[in-house]
């Protein structure tokens, strides 16, 4: 059956590469990549609109996490320069997805749109997305907005709640684990601002609402210098992606998690 659902896939990729007029590499679609048959959820933190004063009723939206009472979303934070948060975990998602989709990955997304004109979706939404694709796992890409003096990449695992988090707990541990080593092999410092590149935590609504393995990826502090303009650069959001798709390999790889 997974065989048959492979080929099916390839073949889709085929047909859609000719239908495109040859926009596609040649042979691209037919060599099988590392996560065919694998559906990968990416949640793009934060929306541009989440700071219009146009959608106060909406962010105000609350509600309990298993752990403590949350809002709707925030605005997220931006690099000295103004790029603001939103923008950026747009930018990377868009390249993640077209590196998973190359790879033979369905590929579904927590927004589709980057603007000021929509907001959210809340937290508990985009944790709950997931399971709702029918997705694998979901990875959800922010960036941090900590003291400059601090740089580099951390990755956030839901802790274990009874009844919430105690399905997933285990498996997004281990995505965590693959997440740091994907980020690493591919040239992505570790924080230097925290102890360890792995953060377990309990608060989160992002993962606390997910039924399928989840993580929060920092990828980098935006208030620091050198973050900042790598984060800025189409280059830097391309290595950004790279490292997450490194990351989400290893995981489906060696897990045999992925369908
Ligand atoms: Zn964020």
């Amino acid at each position: 059956m997974r065989h048959r659902n492979r080929w099916c896939a390839a073949a889709a990729g085929l047909l859609l590469a000719a239908v495109a007029g040859g926009v596609t590499a040649p042979h691209a679609a037919a060599e099988p990549g590392t996560l065919q048959g694998a559906v990968i959820a990416i949640d793009p933190g934060h929306q541009l609109g989440n700071s219009n004063p146009r959608f106060a009723r909406q962010m105000a939206q609350t509600k309990f996490n298993g752990s403590i009472v949350k809002g709707c979303n925030t605005t997220g934070t931006a690099t000295n320069a103004g790029l603001p948060e939103a923008t950026f975990t747009w930018k990377v998602a868009k390249r993640l997805r077209a590196l998973l989709q190359a790879q033979g990955a369905t590929v579904v997304m927590t927004r589709s749109a980057n603007t000021r004109d929509q907001w959210g979706p809340c937290v508990w939404d985009r944790g709950a997305f997931g399971a709702r694709q029918g997705a694998d796992l979901m990875v959800s890409i922010h960036a941090d907005g900590a003291p400059s003096s601090g740089h580099g990449f951390h990755v956030i695992a839901p802790g274990r709640i009874a009844g919430w988090t105690d399905d997933i707990a285990g498996p997004s541990r281990r995505l965590a684990r693959s997440m740091i080593a994907g980020m690493r092999q591919s040239g992505m410092q570790p924080t230097t601002y925290l102890s360890s590149p792995l953060s377990v935590r309990t608060d989160e609504s992002t993962l606390n609402f997910s039924d399928v393995p989840t993580v929060i990826v920092e990828v980098g502090n935006m208030r620091n210098r050198a973050d900042a303009a790598r984060m800025s650069s189409a280059q830097g959001q391309q290595a950004y992606a790279e490292a997450l798709a490194a990351g989400i390999s290893r995981y489906c790889a060696t897990r045999l998690r992925c369908r």
